[in-house]
């Protein structure tokens, strides 16, 4: 393992690999340190935007465009690599065996980042628990920057004044199989299920690569885990040194925070504290099956850093759920209909299918990622009355699913939703949660959900006046905030 602080020098030839949003940070944030810095692109040069080719050529930054190369690679003392890179690409091998050191941006964060900070990562819920843990610092009334893999680029803000009292970063398993002997003061990880084993190797990889996070780590820094999942408390290494709290059902006097109803408790407490403190979460946004072990994940590393309870609560108050994560679109002749367009992975959609208590018809398919979608048996058998399948994992998922409830092949995710609305009955959940990526039939997960909420907002104009769109992007929530509820969490 590379254990060194990645030192950026005057005139050092960098390459940075990938031209999207981070590649052009990062381009920004060399360059103020005076390295001679070059880019390579697999874009052809039209497909660039025409503002950045100027701006490097301004700069006088060497950018190879239409492919990589060995020669551009090998001519390198460092190369950064984005982290849609795969490490796995010819040119890259190539030149780690050549000694080149490849890293991502975190590999930048021990020798340049200077501001204390908490780091995200998981299968599901790093968005949602690094949006959250701004939330919550914010209510604190610290000054923070949310960033890494969500919103803004970690080298953004190390080129800046670095003014935040706290940093909050959302990490990749690709992010931190370059991020070197990057140590957050504070580590969360949140579950782990098979992803992306497209990119990796085998599912013990990915999941090994999660706790790259801690490997730094020391008895000063913590590690904030989830007991309930034995995917982390099974391969929990012997040697982590950082302090461990946990979130989950059942504590056994072990250091950290559980649930009971809508309360989130903390127990044990951190900083000598031993009484308990309980967060209310009913008339939040997060009383739902994954949010509640997302808010004690955020509430924990919020309070591990120095946030008092009411600054916390402040925050819990103000989160806003993000989009396109089991949000509610309509009710249409008593039947919801719920967008989770960024559940890309069957982990995501066990969680949504075990929010609801009522028969759900599931609109799924799309890119596959290499997952087992076995994995959704039970729970495809004990809830989903009809499953509708779209995109290039139609025929693999329908000859998964057959067996086990009634399935459906559609051409259009229009389609998908106009045939769940003749099927469906009052009291039915419609629910897209794919499992799978979404680039096979659109541009993202949020044209995916777009296209979804549309087709069902058609749907709602056709159908009359007795029924209405959801008033918020509201998993559930009334107007008021209130839990709609039809006897499930969502
Ligand atoms: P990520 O950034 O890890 O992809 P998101 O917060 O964007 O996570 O959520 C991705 C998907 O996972 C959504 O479908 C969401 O409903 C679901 N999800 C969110 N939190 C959790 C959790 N703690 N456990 C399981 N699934 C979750």
């Amino acid at each position: 393992m590379e254990t060194e602080s990645c030192t950026i020098y005057p005139a050092q030839k960098v390459l940075v690999v990938g031209l999207g949003k981070s590649g052009i940070s990062a381009v920004k944030f060399l360059q103020g340190l005076g390295a001679d810095v070059r880019v390579s692109e697999s874009q052809i040069q039209e497909k660039i935007d025409p503002q950045t080719l100027d701006w490097l050529t301004d700069e006088g930054v060497l950018l190879e465009t239409g492919g990589h190369s060995a020669k551009v690679f090998l001519g390198a003392d460092l190369i950064l690599v984005s982290p849609g890179i795969p490490l796995d690409i010819e040119v890259l091998q190539k030149a780690g065996k050549a000694g080149i050191p490849v890293v991502g941006e975190l590999a930048l964060a021990s020798r340049y980042l200077r501001t204390p900070t908490v780091a995200v990562t998981g299968t599901n819920g790093k968005s949602t628990v690094t949006t959250l843990l701004g939330c919550l610092f914010r209510g604190s009334g610290k000054k923070v920057f949310v960033g890494g893999n969500i919103g803004t680029p970690l080298t953004d803000y190390l080129a800046g004044p670095q003014e935040a009292e706290v940093v909050v970063l959302e990490v990749s398993s690709f992010q931190l199989d370059t991020s070197n002997n990057f140590r957050p003061d504070v580590g969360v990880l949140l579950n782990i299920s098979p992803d992306h084993l497209d990119r990796y190797g085998s599912y013990e990889e990915y999941a090994a690569s999660k706790f790259k996070m801690f490997a730094f780590q020391n008895e000063k820094d913590a590690a904030v885990l989830n007991l309930d999942d034995p995917e982390i408390m099974d391969r929990m290494p012997f040697d982590m040194r950082s302090r461990r709290y946990f979130f989950g059902a059942d504590l056994s006097g072990m250091n950290g925070i559980t649930f009971r109803e809508k309360e989130v408790l903390l127990s044990n407490l951190v900083q000598e504290e031993k009484k308990k403190e309980i967060y209310d979460l009913a008339g939040t946004s997060l009383y739902s099956t994954a949010n509640i072990q997302n808010a004690m994940a955020a509430i924990m590393a919020a309070r591990i850093m120095g946030c008092a309870p009411e600054g916390i609560g402040k925050g819990l108050a103000n989160f806003k759920p993000l989009r396109h994560r089991m949000a509610l679109v309509a009710e249409i002749n008593k039947v919801r209909y719920y967008d989770d367009s960024k559940a890309t992975n069957t982990g995501a959609v066990a969680t949504a299918l075990s929010s609801f208590h009522q028969p759900v018809i599931l609109i799924a398919g799309g890119r596959e990622k290499g997952e087992d979608f076995g994995l959704l048996n039970d729970m495809v058998s004990n809830k989903v009355k009809h499953l509708l399948l779209i995109g290039e994992a139609k025929e693999k998922m329908a000859h998964t699913f057959a067996p086990l409830t009634r399935v459906e092949k559609v051409d259009t995710l229009g389609n998908a939703v106009n045939r769940a609305y003749e099927i469906a009955q009052p009291g039915d959940i419609v629910l897209l949660s794919p499992a799978c990526a979404s680039f096979d039939m659109f541009s993202s997960y949020g044209h995916r959900g777009e296209v979804f909420s549309k087709e069902v907002l058609d749907l709602l104009v056709r159908s009359g006046k007795n029924n209405k769109a959801a008033t918020m992007t509201t998993n559930g929530l009334g107007e008021n905030g209130e839990i709609v509820s039809l006897g499930h969490q969502a």
